[in-house]
């Protein structure tokens, strides 16, 4: 990216002109990182990056493709695209605990469209700067619309929190609201309709995730496993049982869901709450006598986190509803290659 070579120009069979246009949305921050030192000593401008990683620490590397239709629709703005498509990312980062440091963008564009590249851009290097991350290279070609992000952060050696590390008797904790984004994209695929204020609320959730970095940092040494809610919470805790050899008893009633879900009737709220994807909440687990602290680091963090089950040895996911009933035919995860 902003790396105009001519075997760039011969290879894509486009004028300069065109990806200096890029170079001028996405060289900024990248050139940027170069001077502020820290982890990014070399970014845009050689052919590779030159990264410093801190005394002590693990680098955590993390990529995500998003791909219209399927990850995105072309309803939503180009500034929520584009911070949209670094959240998920950070989110990964995010449930292993890291500190976001620098990513790297490559972009397949039909065409360069100078309105979606600004857009995209400011959506991307706000959070970018909020999150202290920075763009430290990637690539551009013509082709249909295709984004992909790799992401790296960093923490303290053999402090990442894994999906393996789930035990017998450990609370299951998830942070904010879960079902929002699962709600609105049922709106949009017109199986329901909600008010105009309540479509906005959790529309937003789907197109402005909130990455739980700074929750993800403050329960280093305190989880012992962790992961985010991208598929939906049965089909992301299942890998955490999986990779942990341990089952797990959730109970429907504490899953935390916002107004606008909570106002659905109880099926609905089942299915969003349980296979909504794209919550990008953290599900984590911690021993029952961490629970204080555990709710500190919320509080610290500015994320609500809520206890919502039990670790148990039988393996496997059991939902029980308010009265400990067990709840039957659990919905799975939301399956790319399924649906
Ligand atoms: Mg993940």
């Amino acid at each position: 990216m902003g790396d105009s070579s001519d075997s760039r120009e011969r290879r894509d069979g486009r004028p300069l002109g065109e990806f200096d246009l890029i170079d001028r949305f996405f060289g900024r921050a990248a050139r940027a990182g170069r001077t502020e030192g820290g982890a990014v000593a070399l970014g845009i401008g050689d052919d590779c990056a030159l990264l410093t990683p801190s005394a002590g620490h693990q680098w955590l590397v993390t990529a995500d493709m998003l791909v219209e239709g399927r990850h995105f629709l072309s309803t939503v703005s180009p500034r929520r695209l584009g911070h949209k498509a670094l959240a998920v990312n950070l989110s990964d980062l995010a449930a292993c605990g890291a500190t976001p440091r620098a990513f790297f963008l490559s972009l397949a564009l039909p065409r360069v469209d100078e309105a979606f590249l600004a857009g995209f851009a400011q959506g991307l290097f706000e959070l970018a700067d909020a999150q202290g991350i920075v763009l430290a290279g990637g690539d551009t070609t013509a082709g249909p619309l295709n984004l992909n992000i790799t992401a790296m952060g960093e923490v303290p050696a053999g402090q990442a929190l894994l999906r393996s590390g789930a035990r017998v008797d450990d609370d299951v904790w998830v942070s904010g609201t879960l079902g929002d984004a699962r709600l609105a994209l049922e709106v949009f695929r017109g199986t329901l309709s909600l008010s105009a204020t309540q479509f906005e609320e959790v529309r937003l959730r789907m197109e402005m995730p909130e990455p739980r970095v700074a929750l993800g940092k403050a329960l280093r040494g305190l989880a012992t496993s962790a992961v985010d809610v991208s598929d939906g919470l049965a089909g992301d805790i299942g890998h955490v049982l999986k990779r942990s050899n341990v089952g797990a008893t959730l109970r429907l009633a504490d899953l935390p869901r916002s107004a606008v879900l909570g106002a659905m009737p109880e099926e609905l709220q089942r299915l969003c709450l349980l296979t909504g994807g794209d919550d990008y909440e953290l599900v984590f687990t911690a021993p029952p006598d961490a629970r204080q602290r555990v709710l500190e680091a919320g509080r610290a963090a500015g994320t609500p986190v809520y206890r919502i089950g039990r670790i148990d040895e039988a393996p496997g996911l059991r939902v029980v509803d308010g009265m400990g009933r067990p709840v039957q035919d659990v919905p799975q995860s939301f399956d790319h290659f399924k649906s």
